[in-house]
């Protein structure tokens, strides 16, 4: 289906981008990706997603907006207080392109629920705020082979790697497990800083245009990490390991 005068006009950018184009803006208009959390990180990486024209955006949180989101998880405003966050991204991504589809999930990720989610999507992103479900969504994708792009901040810092299942080192290949289980329910408790998951949860999109597009080199075997106060980017390079608990050789016991 060709693009529409005014979709040409939207996307102006796009379609007169050297490397980009037409062709590229198609494959997003055919993209499927779902958004795991709408907060600090997914706000921009859904914000952008959208006004890039991505085709479907699945929209998954459980949460209400408060007060104190929204010093970082710009996809809410001051009126949206208690509303759900979904209601509320859904309101403010449909207003920014009412050409992408938005499937509101107003759910918790668990491991009973989240292969049925994550079926009809292309390409996952972790934009959640606890290292429970960042490795949930890690053992899920490496089971079901989608490919997805983890992120995770703290303090002034964030990091981001994308994974292609059975291709590229997982998050379990760098670090086998989370840390303790006091810790792992609950997101730290100081900052972020606001604008970190900003820098972070944008780059989370520019790797899913990439990978929805098939343009440059994605974030794969590589783990970049960010030190705001240091105004530093520091890649760390990994292998898939075969003694992966998850996606090694040996891993069947940890996919249930
Ligand atoms: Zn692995």
């Amino acid at each position: 289906m060709a693009f529409s005068p005014e979709e040409r006009q939207r996307y102006a950018r796009h379609f007169n981008l050297p490397g980009f184009g037409p062709h590229s803006q198609e494959r997003l208009r055919a993209g499927r990706v779902m958004v795991v959390g709408c907060g600090g990180l997914g706000s921009p990486a859904l914000y952008y997603l959208a006004a890039a024209g991505v085709g479907l955006l699945g929209l998954m949180d459980s949460d209400k907006v408060e007060i104190s989101n929204l010093q970082r998880q710009i996809l809410h405003a001051t009126p949206d207080i208690g509303r759900p966050k979904v209601d509320s991204a859904v309101g403010r991504l449909r207003a920014l392109n009412p050409h992408v589809r938005l499937s509101p999930h107003p759910e918790h990720l668990t491991a009973d629920n989240a292969s049925e989610l994550f079926a009809p999507y292309d390409l996952i992103l972790d934009a959640t705020d606890n290292f429970a479900a960042k490795y949930l969504i890690n053992d899920v994708c490496i089971a079901l082979k989608k490919p997805f792009i983890h992120a995770s901040i703290s303090g002034f810092c964030g990091q981001l790697l994308a994974v292609l299942p059975a291709k590229s080192a997982c998050l379990r290949c760098l670090f086998p497990e989370p840390p303790p289980l006091a810790s792992v329910e609950a997101p730290p408790a100081a900052g972020p800083l606001g604008a970190i998951p900003g820098v972070i949860g944008s780059l989370q999109a520019v790797e899913a245009i990439k990978f929805l597009t098939g343009i440059g080199a994605l974030l794969t075997d590589t783990l970049l990490t960010y030190d705001g106060l240091e105004a530093e980017f520091r890649p760390i390079h990994a292998k898939r390991k075969h003694a992966c608990p998850a996606c090694g050789t040996e891993a069947q016991h940890h996919k249930e």
